[in-house]
């Protein structure tokens, strides 16, 4: 008898992680502690359960200055080497803890300069946050990190650069977050030229608030591996009253090119990138066979964990163990680490946990 898919038993099932924000994952007890000992002023609340509802509130309120303002909170409380290692320490706990055996979390190492860290300090704090959080779960869990440009500020280069410098120390790739709209990733193909060079990995944040035109210049001119939500690709796809499907040339390419879909379901409801998860094309999508995974982009704005997302798509779809291992294996296939790592996790951790649960 399989196990039934409770929410416990999807928390035990091993998961794969590749689109989480560093930034968009504190506890709230932590950003209050953290405020508290640099003196940042400008919480809402310093009540915990009040402080992790505003930030889902102010997500959801369909106003970009409010969901601004949740990451200008985050980033102010973490602006310290002391703070990063404990952010990132916590975040590979939170994501172990929720069953997650592999994850890429990314973030944008510009963000942390007003700190007076040098860009190599930030990297360097966050890196062994990580390595101080797998060890203090007993190693259950591995993270890579991407380093994120932020589309609206010029350098994308320095930030390149540092993802390749620092590739040997757990940095496994590069993005491009922030404003999709008026900001193309052709702003700095100097950037993806310089990672393709180098050989190094790169996803980019494409087709959430802006539609083809920006998946179409992230895989054809910049020549990314991964897209980031990559939602929008359905409008390369049309459905005929009488059901047949007609794949447009990008969407095909995408599919054909086995080209990874990083989809965020809560988030995207969130901005409104979709219009709830019954209706986000994550069904279309794994119906017609796209590289599908499954993220949570911001854990504490949107209140999920990768569980919770699993549950949600569940509930909407009625997606069992056999669907979740599909969107975990894809996930590992698609991850920036070596083919030989990829496999391993996958032969003997991802396969022999979802037998058990479907034995
Ligand atoms: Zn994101």
């Amino acid at each position: 008898m399989p196990t039934p898919m409770t929410p416990e038993a999807i928390r035990r099932a091993p998961k794969v992680l590749l689109h989480d924000h560093l930034d968009g994952g504190l506890r709230p007890q932590t950003v209050i502690e953290l405020a508290d000992t640099i003196g940042y002023p400008d919480l809402p609340t310093t009540d915990p359960a009040a402080l992790g509802t505003w930030f889902r509130d102010a997500a959801d309120s369909g106003s970009l200055v409010r969901y601004l303002e949740t990451f200008a909170h985050t980033c102010g409380v973490m602006q310290s080497e002391q703070a990063l290692v404990r952010v990132a320490a916590e975040a590979a706990e939170d994501l172990a803890a929720d069953g997650v055996v592999y994850a890429e979390v990314r973030y944008a190492p510009e963000l942390f300069e007003p700190s007076g860290l040098s860009l190599e300090q930030v990297v360097e704090a966050v890196q062994e946050g990580f390595r101080l959080g797998e060890r203090n779960t007993g190693n259950k869990i591995r993270i890579g990190t991407l380093l994120c440009a932020m589309r609206q500020n010029e350098g994308w280069l320095r930030i390149a650069e540092l993802a390749v410098r620092y590739r040997d120390a757990g940095v496994i790739g590069f993005d491009i977050a922030g404003p999709e709209a008026g900001f193309p990733p052709t702003r700095g193909l100097d950037a993806f030229e310089y990672l393709r060079q180098q050989n190094a990995h790169f996803t980019i944040h494409a087709g959430e608030a802006f539609g083809l035109p920006s998946i179409w210049e992230a895989i054809q001119h910049c020549g990314t591996d991964r897209l980031g939500h990559g939602v929008r690709i359905v409008d390369d796809i049309t459905r005929d009253a009488d059901g047949s499907v007609h794949i447009g040339r990008l969407a095909g390419f995408v599919r054909d090119k086995r080209i990874p879909l990083e989809m965020c379901p809560s988030s995207n409801v969130q901005t409104g990138a979709a219009k709830s998860i019954a209706e986000h094309p994550i069904g279309l999508l794994t119906d017609l066979r796209f590289r599908v995974t499954v993220n949570t982009d911001n854990r504490l704005m949107s209140g999920c964990t990768m569980s919770s997302e699993f549950a949600a798509l569940h509930e909407a779809f009625g997606y069992g163990w056999a669907d979740m291992q599909w969107f975990t294996v894809n996930a590992m296939k698609s991850a920036f680490i070596g083919s030989d790592e990829r496999l391993a996790l996958i032969n003997e951790v991802i396969k022999p946990g979802y037998a058990e649960l479907m034995a």
